[in-house]
């Protein structure tokens, strides 16, 4: 079922299956107001799977990382900076599969990806398997803004960050002890599969000048080997951003993703044949990837305020802002349902 022009607190909704989906019109960001969505990944995230501690950790850090992007937008900062300040705290959060709380590789590592893209100038940095950047997603800042390329990966990409002055962390600062088992239990197992652990984090966001930005960071997946890279930092694949359409950040199983290039696919579908960011993002997500075995989600805001999220997992952690709004934050595929009543 879909709502349409019904104002902020209305929700557009529908069900597949046991899949849950969850979009909405934040038709209240009307042109000059800010508006921002947030995912810290999905997964097989259904009431009863997670401890209580674990609900309100997810929660917590969702709270913060919306809050301190909505007071960077709220105070007319850019959507760059803001997508930048949601995933830096989302990265320092051990709750989350990013920055502090990533996933282990094959060795050992925390080999960390990130992306940034700014909607305005298509101007774009990413980084892949760095192993020493406290905040990866500042690094893929520095990428866009301090050289001329796009990407860099590896060893590279640890030496421009230190050359940058991007600040540098000990790899054990990354060391998480839940993290830690979850790789053994997958090396005992001999298990590399990308459904299992999620919770890559990203950021979209309309800032009141009508600019639009996204982000995404992760540590990619449990086992991860031969220099792995999934889909979060492939400018077209789990991160994009055009003014003329809206941006998009990913999470989900990255070689799907990768293979539908989905981010940009989304903004294209809203660029070029006018599908509102609903339509664009199941289209990509419950149709395409979800054919050819993927599974994952989608946050998305359009250059209208229009913002919301596609997914086809049971669960998203995911939160939402607007100028004038109280923020939602939600965990479950059944959360936020249904319209809510105007704060
Ligand atoms: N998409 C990420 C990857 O493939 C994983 C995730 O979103 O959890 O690296």
């Amino acid at each position: 079922m879909r709502v349409k022009g019904v104002g902020y607190g209305c929700e557009t909704a529908g069900r597949s299956g046991k899949f849950a989906l969850a979009m909405r019109s934040v038709s209240g960001a009307a042109e000059g107001k800010w508006a921002l969505v947030i995912h810290g990944g999905v997964g097989e995230i259904v009431r009863g799977s997670l401890t209580p501690a674990e609900d309100t950790a997810h929660r917590a850090g969702l709270s913060r990382a919306v809050d301190a992007s909505s007071t960077v937008l709220a105070s007319g900062g850019t959507a760059l900076d803001a997508v930048e300040q949601a995933v830096r705290v989302l990265e320092d959060d051990p709750a989350f599969n990013a920055g502090r709380g990533a996933v282990f590789s094959h060795k050992g590592r925390n080999e960390l990806d990130a992306a940034i893209m700014d909607g305005t100038t298509l101007k774009a940095g990413a980084v892949a398997g760095v192993t020493r950047t406290k905040n990866p997603v500042t690094l893929a800042r520095a990428v866009m803004e301090r050289s001329s390329h796009v990407m860099l990966s590896g060893a590279g990409a640890d030496e421009f960050s230190l050359e940058n002055d991007v600040e540098q962390t000990d790899p054990d600062w990354f060391h998480n002890e839940a993290r830690w088992q979850e790789l053994q239990e997958a090396l005992r197992s001999g298990a590399f599969d990308g459904r299992r652990h999620m919770g890559t984090v990203g950021a979209v966001a309309r800032d009141r000048a009508g600019h639009v930005a996204a982000a995404t960071s992760t540590g990619g997946i449990t086992n991860k080997r031969w220099g792995r890279v999934g889909d979060s930092p492939i400018i077209g694949a789990g991160t994009y951003a055009d003014d003329r359409g809206c941006a998009v950040s990913a999470t989900g199983s990255g070689e799907f993703f990768i293979r539908v290039g989905a981010a940009h696919e989304i903004c294209a579908r809203v660029r070029l044949i006018g599908a509102d960011i609903q339509t664009a993002a199941d289209g990509v997500v419950k149709a395409d990837i979800a054919t050819l075995g993927g599974t994952g989600g989608v946050i998305v805001i359009g250059r209208s305020g229009i913002g919301g999220w596609s997914f086809t997992t049971p669960g998203m952690y995911r939160a939402r802002a607007a100028e004038g709004h109280v923020r939602e934050i939600a965990v479950y595929g059944d959360e936020l349902a249904t319209a809510r009543a105007e704060p």
